[in-house]
């Protein structure tokens, strides 16, 4: 039996793992701004050994305790360098871990996207390929990529950013400095920012019937839906989307060449919608075509479970 550990911004999940999947789960609610990183450290390494004893795990039995964090980490030396999500700078997470358990079980931490593309890699939409990459298209555009069955983070500090792939010369400004990164178009977030913005200029548009009139209502849900039921606006919303997002997986497909690319994160939940749409916009892209090996792209299996499973198994 394992442990895997999912930090998030809102609660941090953790789940007793074995070669099945997740045998049992807990989370904790992540409180106040106030709270230091090692006030939740601690309360973590509780809610450890607390799961262990309700399933009657020894800690000696534990193979290993893994923790998936966004943000950059230094796997190595077990520091989240810096987190913009949890406001993290330096934290000495597994130093701190081991302290508060007095344990001496291997433990081990990755960024969160890398956790969860090997989780899916080991028992969810990746199973049995030996590379994928994975795409999660929320709040901002994360993904991980695995080569060998191994997360490939390149050196040291930082990892794969494949949301900051710029697409356009000089396009949107991303919070990151530069301009046209990926994440300012593929986003769940762009999606909505730009289908909010047509749809209050064009009041009679199914975007806005569907969402009761309320502009800030409008999300993916109610867009992909404009779209299936033909509504012109919705379809340049879509049609606009799935074009930058091609862009990104096509750059992605030639550079890594992975077996299988796996979309993950709210827009995944048009599943076949999605990817049907997408293959056929790769492959008209890809160099080579389709005389190239062009990988399927596919939705998250494990969802928001990918990064607990993908944690347990780092060590
Ligand atoms: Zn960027």
């Amino acid at each position: 039996m394992r442990v895997g550990i999912d930090i998030g911004g809102m609660s941090v999940k953790i789940g007793l793992v074995d070669k099945q999947g997740i045998a049992a789960k807990s989370v904790i609610k992540t409180a106040s701004a106030s709270q230091t990183p090692y006030e939740l450290i601690e309360q973590m390494a509780d809610a450890v050994s607390l799961l262990l004893r309700e399933n009657s795990v020894e800690p000696e039995s534990c193979e290993g305790i893994g923790i998936a964090c966004p943000g950059t980490v230094d796997a190595q030396s077990g520091i989240v360098a810096y987190s913009n999500n949890l406001g993290w700078e330096n934290v000495a997470i597994l130093e701190a871990m081991r302290e508060r358990m007095a344990s001496s079980t291997p433990m081990a931490l990755a960024n969160d996207a890398d956790a969860a593309a090997l989780g899916e890699v080991l028992c969810g939409a990746a199973k049995g390929k030996d590379s994928a990459v994975l795409l999660t298209l929320g709040t901002g555009v994360g993904g991980g990529v695995i080569m060998n069955r191994k997360i490939f983070s390149g050196f040291l500090r930082g990892g794969c950013e494949l949301g900051h792939m710029a697409i356009e010369r000089n396009g949107r400004r991303c919070t990151c400095g530069r301009r046209g990164c990926l994440e300012m178009y593929a986003s769940a977030t762009a999606l909505m920012e730009h289908a909010r913005a047509v749809a209050a200029e064009h009041p009679q548009s199914l975007l806005c019937t569907l969402s009761g009139g309320r502009i800030p209502d409008i999300d993916g849900k109610v867009i992909f839906e404009a779209r299936k039921r033909n509504d012109a606006l919705a379809g340049l919303v879509v049609d606009e989307y799935l074009e930058n997002l091609s862009i990104g997986i096509v750059n992605i497909v030639n550079i890594f060449r992975p077996e299988i690319v796996i979309l993950g994160g709210g827009v995944s939940a048009q599943k076949e919608y999605l990817t049907r749409e997408l293959q056929r916009r790769v492959e008209g892209k890809c160099f080579g075509g389709t005389h190239g090996q062009i990988s399927p792209i596919v939705t998250s299996e494990l969802g928001n479970d990918a990064g607990i499973i993908g944690a347990a198994y780092l060590m």
